[in-house]
């Protein structure tokens, strides 16, 4: 039993009743003994019945995260169950032939709040993001190891987030067998399949943990739908949407990217999956502008892709965000032809699901445009949620049919 205690103010012991796992730091009474970062302390209720053993985060506004809801050990052998039932949820996924990379541990839908590891083929990339996990990060590294039978792991602990848990960013090999010694170049150079896809990704510089493995799903249901269509991809990053539609047999796919760097990916992607690059145009540029380029100009698409970048972190910013993802989505029904389709995304926490419905329809209704829902999409099941946490659906999207005159 650890002799550190966060007792919390009367009342505030019910998200934790309801197994949500964050405390914050406004309801907690009194610290008893001395909570080193990420180390392990009890959450009790104001009269003091047990609630939740926690990693306590001294600098964070999310003070505690519960590792448990039980009085159990937090310790090696907890990690091992947390890490092996992860990996079994993703077993019994039975992710089709030709998928090679997926989420393998997501944080606190895993109940491992703090930690993502991603497979990249053989390679794991392990990502830290709060007190806890990175007090626990050397064994779970280990655990890991021994759980998937593989040797490599480089760490990306290198997002923003980690500045509100006092961390400092951390990027580089972790683990590694010993016979492969100069391990950097293959970590830039590593190449995945998706849906029989091949895409170039590097670790090292790659955004998240060095792509977007979230979307591959909607990748999928992009190149299902995509058959002798002219195609705008904005914000196509390393092209996951651009390469699934050629593959779909698009007429023509536009991918637009405010990254050079990206563009160049996204050709290169083109290129490794033998598709016809005659039938692809890399235009970088903004956005927001070339839509409206685009609209001055009378050009028109059968289908758009919208995957911009997160307009809204947390819901402070949701506002902004909305008029963001107004402005697009106006724009973007301007251009589909009758009988086109329109595929948008928002990745925003602070935004969720029928916000962004709410959003769309507002852009139709402002483009004069009549369109329909023809799906609701998600995250895939790679990334699932913890009904306890429903903050860990973030990707929202949507399927818009605009309807012929
Ligand atoms: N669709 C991609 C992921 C998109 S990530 C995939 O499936 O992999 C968001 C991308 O938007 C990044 O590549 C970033 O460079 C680009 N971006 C951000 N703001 C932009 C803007 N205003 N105009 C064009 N591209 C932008």
């Amino acid at each position: 039993m650890p002799a550190v205690t966060l007792r919390l103010k009367p009342g505030r012991e019910k998200s934790l009743l309801r197994r949500h796992p964050w405390i914050f730091s406004g309801a907690v009474q009194e610290v008893e003994g001395e909570p080193v970062s990420g180390g392990t302390v009890d959450l009790l209720s104001s009269d003091r019945q047990f609630l939740a053993r926690a990693a306590y985060s001294p600098s964070s506004q999310i003070r505690a995260r519960a590792w448990t809801f039980e009085e159990e050990p937090v310790d090696r052998e907890f990690f091992r169950k947390r890490i092996r039932s992860a990996i079994q949820s993703r077993d019994a996924l039975h992710l089709k032939p030709g998928t090679d990379s997926y989420r393998l541990i997501y944080a606190e839908s895993d109940g491992i709040p703090g930690l993502i590891v991603d497979r990249y083929g053989d390679v794991l990339v392990l990502q830290s993001l709060t007190a806890g996990s990175e007090f626990w990060k050397e064994t779970i590294a280990d655990l890991v190891l021994e759980e998937t039978g593989l040797s490599t792991i480089y760490e990306r602990s290198d997002a923003d987030v980690r500045e509100l848990e006092g961390l400092p960013p951390r990027s580089g090999i972790l683990r590694d067998s010993e016979d492969l010694p100069n391990h950097e170049p293959r970590i830039a150079n590593i190449v995945i399949t998706e849906y029989g896809m091949k895409f170039n990704v590097n670790l090292q510089s790659g955004h998240k943990t060095g792509s977007y493995l979230d979307q591959r799903e909607n990748r999928l249901r992009v190149r299902e739908l995509a058959n002798d269509k002219d195609v705008l991809d904005c914000f196509c990053y390393t092209g996951g949407f651009t390469v699934n539609a050629l593959a779909g047999g698009a007429r023509s796919v536009l991918s637009i990217d405010s990254s050079a760097e990206a563009l160049r990916l996204c050709q290169e992607n083109v290129t490794l999956n033998r598709l016809p690059t005659e039938k692809h145009t890399p235009l970088e540029g903004d956005v927001f502008q070339l839509l409206r380029k685009f609209r001055d100009e009378n050009r028109s698409f059968d289908m758009v892709i919208l995957d911009p970048p997160k307009f809204a972190p947390t819901a402070a910013q949701a506002e902004r965000a909305a008029r963001g993802y107004k402005d697009i989505n106006l724009l973007s029904f301007k251009l589909l032809r009758p009988g086109g389709i329109l595929v948008t995304f928002s990745c925003s926490g602070g935004i969720d699901a029928g916000l962004f419905q709410k959003i769309v329809a507002g852009a139709a209704l402002d483009a004069s445009v009549e369109a329909q829902i023809l799906e609701h999409l998600f995250q895939g099941a790679d990334h699932p949620v913890s009904l306890h946490f429903p903050e860990g659906a973030y990707l929202k999207g949507l399927v818009c049919y605009k309807r012929g005159q």
